[in-house]
């Protein structure tokens, strides 16, 4: 086991903490931006009538649900 003294625990600990809070701040950010960016593909304008709606699914073209005019995708 190797031997440490109290400072250099105590150092060990603090910079340990620094790393955590460094990778949580890290993967908190990456998972906001994707659900950020899933968001924003499932959420549809019709630049014909304006209406917004969300739609979850594969498709490129999605058919306006309030005039039936075809829309793409946001990317
Ligand atoms: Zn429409």
């Amino acid at each position: 086991m190797i031997e440490l003294s109290l400072s250099e625990f105590c150092l060990a600990i603090i910079i340990a903490a620094f790393v955590l809070v460094a990778i949580f701040g890290w993967i908190s950010q990456f998972a906001h931006h994707n659900a950020e960016r899933r968001g924003r593909r499932s959420r549809l304008l019709c630049d014909l009538c304006l209406t917004t709606w969300e739609d979850r699914g594969r498709e490129k073209i999605i058919d306006c649900p309030n005039c039936g005019r075809k829309c793409q995708r946001p990317r």
